[in-house]
C-alpha cells in the first residue's frame, strides 16, 4: 500500500468517528503550525483539519483538503473573543478581525430592544461573530422618561443631559417597567444582562439586586460597571465593587465585573484581592482588563460630576481628557460638558510612565483567570459614526486605540516584549478564558476558544515575532499587524494579513428565543 494512501487511510481511521468526513474532502487543512489550545495544554506543531466550518481533525498526518494553507512559522490558536465590544458595525468587526477577534460580545452596555440589535447585524451583515446581553441602561431611560427604548448609541448619548435616571431610585411602576423591560430581552435571547451602574449612581441598591436575581433566575450572567469611580471613601470603587460581590452572593448569580483595570485603578491592591477571596469563597465572579492606562467615555458621565470628582478619581485635570487626539483645557472641558455631553472622549487614568501606574495597570491584566476585553468604541468622524460598510479604516477616524489593537497589544507587551506570560497563557485570556465563563449559560460558546476536534473553525494564525498593535492615542485609526490568516466558522476571512471584503462568516450568538421582544 502506497505511502500517501497509508496516510489518507491511517487520516481516514481519524475519520471514522465521524462517518461524515470519511465521505467528503476536507476544505481546508493548516499545516505545520504551532498549535497552542489552552484547554488541552497543547502547545505543538499539528494539522488542524476543517470541514463544514469545524475542526475535524487536529493531527500529525497530512490530510486530503480542497485548500491547504501553510501554517510554518505561526501560531495557530482559537480565535480571540472580545466580552466588550461597544459601536458594534460591519466597520467595527472588520478592525477587530485583524486583531485577532473572532467574536465579539456587547455584554457590558447590552442591547434593547434585543431583536433589533440582532436584525440590523443580520441586515448589514458581519464579518466576525456578535451578540448582546440585555440593555439595563435603557430600560431604566426608557422607564424614567416614559419612552420606549432605542437601540442605538445616539439614543443613549442623547440622554446622557436627563439627570433624572441617573440619579434617583426607581418607584414602583418604574421598578415594575424596568423588569419587564430585562425579563422580555431576556426572553429574546439576550446573553445575560449589561449594567451601566457607573453611569446612573443614584440608582437604587434593591434595584440593582432585583435585577440580578431575575438574571440569577434566568441562570445568565450579569455585566456590570461599577457604581463608583472613586480612591476616596464613602462612595469608592471598593465600595462598589463590594456591592456587586455581596449581590452575586445572595441571589448566586454569576457576576462578571467589567474593565477592572479603569475602576480599581490605583486601588486594585485591595480589590483584587477581595474579588479573589471572595471567588475563593465559591461566590460567581469573573472579570477582564484592557492593557492601556486611559479609558474613554462620554464627557457628560456621571462620574466626571458632582462634588470634588476630580480628586475622587486621583487628582484629574482637564489636561488628562484628548478628543481627537488633542488635549482639553479646562474651558473646553467645561463647555463640552455643559453643550455636547455624549462627546466620546479618552481620559488618561493611570500613569503608566510611572513604576506605580505601570504596577498597578499590570495588576488589573495579569488578574488570575481575568480575561482581556477591549471596551471597544464606534469609529466616528466629525462627531458622526463612520459608515458601516467603508473599507478600509478611514485614516481619519476617531476612537479610543483599545478599538483597534487591545489583543495585540497585549501578545506584544506582556508575552514578547516584558515576557510575563506564556503565549499558552495568553491565548487562554484572550481565547478560552471568556469561552469558559460565558459558556455555562451560552451553549454556543462551549465550542469556541479551542482547537479541538467539534470546535468552530474560529482560529487565528499569528506570527509571534511580529504581531502588534499600531493604533496610537494620536493616530487610532490604525489596524494591527501579524495576523497572518484568520477564519471565521471555516471562512478565510483575512488572508496575508489582507481582509477580504466579499466574505461575511460572523454568526449570531444568541441564547434560545422564548418570545421575541
Ligand atoms: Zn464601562
Amino acid at each position: 500500500m502506497t505511502y500517501r494512501l497509508k496516510n489518507v487511510f491511517t487520516a481516514g481511521i481519524l475519520w471514522c468517528l465521524s462517518a461524515i468526513c470519511f465521505a467528503q474532502q476536507a476544505d481546508i487543512m493548516l499545516r505545520g503550525g504551532r498549535v497552542i489550545d489552552p484547554a488541552s495544554h497543547l502547545d505543538a506543531v499539528r494539522n488542524v483539519v476543517i470541514a463544514n466550518g469545524k475542526i475535524i481533525a487536529v493531527t500529525e498526518q497530512d490530510v486530503d483538503a480542497k485548500q491547504v494553507i501553510d501554517a510554518r512559522g505561526l501560531v495557530v490558536s482559537p480565535g480571540f473573543i472580545d466580552m466588550h465590544a461597544h459601536g458594534q458595525s460591519l466597520l467595527s468587526g472588520r478592525v477587530k478581525a485583524l486583531d485577532g477577534i473572532t467574536t465579539a460580545l456587547e455584554l457590558e452596555s447590552g442591547a434593547l430592544p434585543v431583536d433589533d440589535f440582532y436584525a440590523k447585524a443580520e441586515l448589514q451583515g458581519r464579518a466576525i461573530n456578535y451578540g448582546a446581553s440585555v440593555n439595563w441602561a435603557n430600560a431604566r431611560i426608557a422607564a424614567f422618561v416614559q419612552n420606549l427604548p432605542e437601540d442605538s448609541t445616539e439614543w443613549f448619548e442623547a440622554s446622557m443631559g436627563n439627570i433624572a435616571w441617573q440619579s434617583k431610585p426607581a418607584n414602583k411602576d418604574q421598578m415594575n417597567a424596568i423588569l419587564n423591560s430585562v425579563q422580555k430581552g431576556l426572553d429574546a435571547g439576550g446573553l445575560g444582562v449589561g449594567f451601566l451602574l457607573g453611569y446612573a449612581p443614584g440608582t437604587g441598591f434593591k434595584e440593582y439586586y432585583q435585577v440580578s436575581r431575575l438574571a440569577a433566575k434566568a441562570g445568565v450572567p450579569t455585566f456590570t460597571h461599577a457604581r463608583y469611580l472613586s480612591m476616596t471613601e464613602p462612595g469608592s470603587s471598593f465600595q462598589a465593587i463590594a456591592e456587586i460581590i455581596s449581590v452575586a452572593a445572595s441571589t448566586g448569580v454569576h457576576a462578571h465585573i467589567v474593565h477592572l483595570n479603569s475602576i480599581s485603578l490605583s486601588d486594585i491592591p485591595l480589590i483584587s484581592p477581595m474579588i479573589k477571596q471572595a471567588q475563593q469563597r465559591g461566590v460567581a465572579l469573573s472579570t477582564e482588563a484592557y492593557p492601556y492606562g486611559a479609558g474613554s467615555t462620554s464627557v457628560g458621565a456621571a462620574l466626571f460630576r458632582g462634588p470634588r470628582w476630580r480628586e475622587k478619581v486621583g487628582g484629574l485635570s482637564a489636561h488628562n481628557f484628548e478628543l481627537n487626539g488633542k488635549r482639553l483645557t479646562e474651558e473646553q472641558l467645561s463647555q463640552l460638558q455643559n453643550d455636547a455631553p455624549g462627546t466620546e472622549v479618552v481620559i488618561h487614568l493611570l500613569d503608566t510612565s510611572q513604576a506605580a501606574g505601570q504596577r498597578h495597570l499590570d495588576e488589573a491584566v495579569l488578574f488570575d483567570k481575568g480575561v482581556i476585553a477591549s471596551d471597544s468604541m464606534a469609529w466616528m468622524r466629525d462627531g458622526k459614526s463612520v459608515e458601516p460598510t467603508l473599507w478600509p479604516l478611514p485614516g481619519d477616524a476617531y476612537s479610543h486605540p483599545r478599538s483597534a489593537g487591545a489583543f495585540a497589544r497585549f501578545l506584544r507587551i506582556y508575552v514578547r516584549e516584558r515576557q510575563l506570560v506564556s503565549l499558552l497563557q495568553a491565548i487562554e485570556k484572550l481565547s478560552y478564558g471568556p469561552a469558559r465563563i460565558l459558556e455555562k449559560s451560552i451553549p454556543q460558546m462551549r465550542n469556541k476558544g479551542r482547537i479541538q476536534v467539534g470546535a468552530d473553525a474560529d482560529i487565528v494564525l499569528f506570527n509571534p515575532a511580529t504581531v502588534s498593535d499600531k493604533a496610537t492615542f494620536s493616530k487610532p485609526a490604525q489596524t494591527s499587524v501579524g495576523f497572518e490568516y484568520v477564519l471565521v466558522n471555516g471562512v478565510v476571512l483575512v488572508k496575508g494579513g489582507e481582509l477580504n471584503t466579499n466574505v461575511k462568516p460572523g454568526q449570531p450568538i444568541r441564547n434560545p428565543i422564548k418570545h421575541s421582544s
